[in-house]
Order: C-alpha cells, then structure tokens, then sequence
C-alpha cells in the first residue's frame, strides 16, 4: 500500500457504500445491475483504472484493481462485472489491441459508454477450451461467425464482446483468435440470463452468432486484419495471471468480511444465556477462519506484488486461486454454522457470500485445472 494506494481505497470504499451495497436485492431480482452503474463508475475514475491515460483509463496499476475488487467484495456485492470490464477485457486490447482498436474502444470503455465481456465458454466446451467450435470464416474484407457461448459475464449490458473462435479447425489451439464484436452487429443475438444458485445480480447470459459479419480489422491486434490470426490462444494465456488473480482477491476479500460478520453475530446472539461468541468452539472456529484468511492473504500479497513487477507466472497464479477459493468456500461454510437457522436465510449477507462462493472454485479455469496446471511444473 502507498498513500496513493490509500487514498483511491477511500474513493473506492465511498462509492461502493453508496452505489452497490444499497442495491443487492433488488438487482437479484432483476437479474442483473443497473446499467447506469456503469456511467457513475466511469464519472468517479472505476473504469480502466490500470490502462493508460491516453486511452481515457485511469494510468494506475493492477494494485488500484485489487483494491477496488476487494472493496467491492467487502461491501457484499457480487453483481456488478467490473472485474471482467477492467480486469480482463480491457487488458487485451491494451496490450494486444493496435492503436486504432485501443482509441476506438477504451474510451469508451473508461467512460461506461461500453460495458466489455469475453466469450470462451460455449454449451459443449469450457474447460477444453482448445476444443470450441465457433466459426471465423473469413470472406473478403468480413469474417463470418456462427455459434453459441454460454456463460458470459456482463453478457446482458455488453456492448462489446472478445469472442474466442476458430478461425482455423482443422488446427488446435492454433487455429483458435479473438475477434472483437460489437453487439449492435446484425446477427448477434443474447439468450437468457441464467438462473444460477448465486450471484443473483450478475447477468450471466447467453449469446448467439448467426451469419455475423465483422470487418477483418476486428481481429484483436491484427495489422491489415490478420497479423495475429491463430494467435488468440497464446493471448488468452498470458492473461490467465491476472485473471486468476482477480478471483483470488475476492475470495480473501469475502473470508474477511465473513470473519468480521460472524464475530458481529455472534457477539449480539445468545443461546445458554451466554454470547455465541463465549462458547469454546466458537472462538476457536473463529480463530481458525481469521487465521486462514490471514495467511492466505500472504501468499496472494506476494502473488500480487509478482505480478506488479511482470513476474507472476501461470503456475503460480493457480496456486492462488485454488488455495484461497478452497479456503473461502471453507470459511465461508464454518461461518455460516455459526449463524444457525439464521445463515440459511437468503436476507442475512452470510447466506449470499457463501451461494456467491461457490462458483469461484469453477470459474476462471475450475480448480481441477488449476491442479493440472501446477502438477506440470513438478
Ligand atoms: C457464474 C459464471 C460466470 C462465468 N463467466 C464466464 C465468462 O465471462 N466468460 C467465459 O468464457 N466463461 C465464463 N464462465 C464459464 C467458466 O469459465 C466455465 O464454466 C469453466 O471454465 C468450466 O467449464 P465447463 O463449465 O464447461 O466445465 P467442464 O469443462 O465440462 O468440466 C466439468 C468437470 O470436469 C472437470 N475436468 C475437465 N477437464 C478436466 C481435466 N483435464 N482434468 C480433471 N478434471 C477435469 C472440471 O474440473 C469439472 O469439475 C462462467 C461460469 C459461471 C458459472
């Protein structure tokens, strides 16, 4: 933490007191955020807060990221996809963009004009993500894409979407790019948004490409449209450090305010005519939780410091999001005990950590491959 550091957890905290924690029930109902959110967020400087200014962000470092994402954390909401906006898909046409994409789209993106997404997952394929069968084909000047992707974060309010698709399926991983699409193209077409078991607030959806057609120049980063055609799995994986990173910031976040809540609780309810809190067990379940929270915020401090100097590498990035969504979703679960009938009630904050939980040991790569990945390096 710097001053500066300090000072924008300040501006962040504000801002997510006032504008997400308010709002948590009525955006589960409706399934997603309200749209506007966006433009406030962009109006304070939330926005593209690590891409450089002469793209309308805010020039700060993944450390500004970090702290927003677990201020967001801490104020209870898990609807808002800023994380995936700023995190993810405004980092590849940062660093994979040229410069015309970059000035056509991140401002926008800085302001809240467009809401970004990023497409990989489709019904048939999402770990096996070499595997996908949306087609690129190009005619002319156009690429021609078909397919369906599920999934998708931010998929209702996108205006923007980075899909991965095959632009060449008679070869693997390198027949695979990413092609920008604008979702006001004639052919895009979004499906539901999902009912999940948490995350109620987050319009995961499903999209759709029909005979789409984008110009050629659409493919991110291709100089004259096809520069790094074939190339869009090698860009997917250099961003998967920070993308992990960002899961493994939340789940630190949300086992600290778990911890925080449940010593509230406890301190207020009595059963035996004692505090909750005075019970042995429940002093030392609450031990065992701060002091998992605690360390696992040494590792993912150092992951992020790796990686403010360009050095988190693949492997290590998976360490983090397996260790610390394990623990979260453990945590998360031993707090909720603590709160009896009253944490199986979706109105109680504990209930909706731990549905929102559940998922980060799926998303973003599912654990098993996090596993995967490690056990390589061995
Ligand atoms: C709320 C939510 C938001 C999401 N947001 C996005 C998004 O914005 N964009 C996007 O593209 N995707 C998104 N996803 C998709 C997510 O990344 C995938 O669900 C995830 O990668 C797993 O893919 P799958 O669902 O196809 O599971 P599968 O790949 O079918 O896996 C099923 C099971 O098999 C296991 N398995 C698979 N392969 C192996 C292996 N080699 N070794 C051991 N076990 C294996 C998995 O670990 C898992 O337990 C989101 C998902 C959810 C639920």
């Amino acid at each position: 933490m710097t001053e500066d550091l300090r000072a924008f957890r300040e501006l962040a905290q504000d801002f997510c007191a006032k504008e997400l924690a308010p709002h948590q029930d009525r955006w589960a109902e409706q399934k997603q955020i309200d749209r506007q959110l966006w433009h406030k967020a962009g109006e304070v400087g939330l926005l593209c807060l690590s891409i450089p200014e002469q793209y309308g962000g805010g020039g700060g470092t993944f450390a500004h990221e970090a702290v927003l994402y677990e201020e967001q954390a801490r104020s209870g909401d898990s609807g808002w996809g800023v994380s995936v906006h700023n995190g993810i898909v405004a980092h590849y046409l940062n660093s994979y963009g040229n410069d015309e994409q970059k000035q056509r789209w991140l401002p926008k993106m800085a302001s809240g004009e467009l809401v970004g997404a990023v497409a990989m997952t489709e019904p048939g394929t999402g770990s096996d993500l070499q595997n996908v069968q949306t087609r690129a084909v190009r005619e002319g000047d156009e690429y021609v894409i078909n397919g369906a992707k599920t999934f998708i974060t931010n998929g209702a309010q996108a205006g923007l979407v980075v899909v991965v698709a095959k632009t060449d399926p008679a070869k693997g991983a390198e027949g695979i790019s990413l092609i920008c699409v604008e979702t006001d193209t004639p052919g895009f077409r979004r499906g539901r948004v999902l009912d999940k078991v948490g995350l109620h607030a987050q319009d995961t959806s499903e999209l759709f490409f029909d005979d789409l057609r984008v110009p050629v120049a659409n493919l991110l980063g291709g100089p004259e449209g096809r520069g790094t055609e074939g190339l869009g799995f090698v860009q997917l994986m250099q961003q998967l450090p920070q993308e992990r990173l960002l899961i493994a910031i939340t789940a630190v976040a949300a086992m600290d305010a778990a911890v925080a809540e449940t010593v509230r609780y406890t301190k207020e309810r009595s059963a035996f005519g004692r505090e909750i809190f005075k019970f042995q067990n429940t002093k030392f379940e609450l031990a065992e939780c701060a002091t998992e929270a605690e360390v696992s915020r040494a590792y993912l401090d150092q992951c992020i410091e790796r990686h403010l100097r360009g050095e988190l590498d693949v492997p290590g990035a998976a360490m983090a999001k397996w260790w610390t969504t394990e623990r979260a979703n453990r945590v998360l679960d031993r707090c909720l005990q603590l709160f009896g009938g009253y944490g199986y009630m979706a109105e109680y904050p504990i209930a909706r950590m731990w549905t929102d939980a559940r998922v980060s040991k799926i998303f973003g790569g599912t654990n098993e491959i996090m596993k995967e990945i490690i056990s390589r390096t061995l």
